[in-house]
């Protein structure tokens, strides 16, 4: 009886081994592959950009021109703090130079206001921080509403007008809202965690803080914001509180410059 020319004497076929074997090398590839992938170097890793540099793109922010700021008014009165006259003399403050020199904290508030969203509450701030604090402009750098949305507040290279006798060198971001007994959304939430993660990378600050942990007569930022921050801060990767403070005569690089941006 002739002999099958694709039958071995084990009955396989050599088309089946061929298969068998072409299954052997791609396991030993894929094994190969995992080993490597285990022992490689790090920086074989190439991403399109740096974690860092992710981080500096900022999120959408409505622009003061887009919620209809009014101007600021550098001769407003009490622009230089009525509690630290000594401390900033210049009032109105530009910082010169890289802002990365000025800043080091940024600063967490409410507004206070119980139900706030939207551009009407923008100007509502505006309002009563010019008239009736006497400031040039509003005194957050950032604004941030129920519903997420992150408004441009005073300009970042000036100082701003939030944290009694610590503005300078202090980045200071708003919530819209009471916080003493509610709770900010998780839309206004993550619009807080997107502008912080953007100020932290794109000012190279070290901290974050609540206000009261600065001036301990106000309830500012609100209780329920307060029990929150800690893990915000945490998952942000800089430290909580103000140790990070540069006190004002040790802040180089500013100027007293009294020209509107
Ligand atoms: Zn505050």
């Amino acid at each position: 009886m002739p002999s099958q020319p694709h039958i071995t004497e084990r009955g396989i076929s050599r088309r089946d081994w061929l298969r068998r074997l072409a299954g052997l090398g791609a396991l030993g590839g894929l094994a190969g592959l995992i080993a490597y992938g285990l022992n490689r170097p790090a920086e074989v890793i190439v991403l399109p950009y740096s974690g860092t540099q992710a981080e500096r793109m900022p999120p959408p922010i409505i622009s003061r021109e887009e919620w209809g700021a009014f101007s600021v008014d550098i001769s407003a009165p009490n622009e230089r703090g009525v509690y630290e006259k000594t401390l900033n003399p210049a009032g109105w403050h530009v910082y010169s130079g890289d802002l990365r020199d000025s800043y080091q904290t940024l600063v967490i508030h409410h507004s206070a206001f119980y139900e706030a969203s939207g551009i009407a509450t923008l100007l509502e701030v505006q309002r009563l921080h010019r008239e009736d604090r006497g400031w040039a402009d509003v005194g957050y750098h950032y604004l941030v509403d129920r519903d997420g949305a992150i408004y441009e507040g005073r300009n970042l290279r000036v100082r701003g007008a939030h944290t009694q006798g610590r503005n300078t060198g202090s980045a200071g971001v708003c919530l819209l809202g009471d916080f003493r007994y509610k709770s900010p959304t998780p839309a206004q939430w993550a619009g807080l965690a997107a502008v912080s993660r953007w100020l932290i990378a794109e000012l190279g600050l070290t901290h974050l803080a609540a206000h009261n942990q600065f001036n301990e007569g106000t309830l500012c930022p609100g209780a329920t914001v307060l029990e929150q921050l800690p893990a915000l801060v945490e998952s942000l990767g800089v430290d909580y509180g103000i140790e990070g403070y540069v006190p004002t005569a040790r802040v180089g690089r500013t100027c007293d410059c009294h020209s509107p941006l």
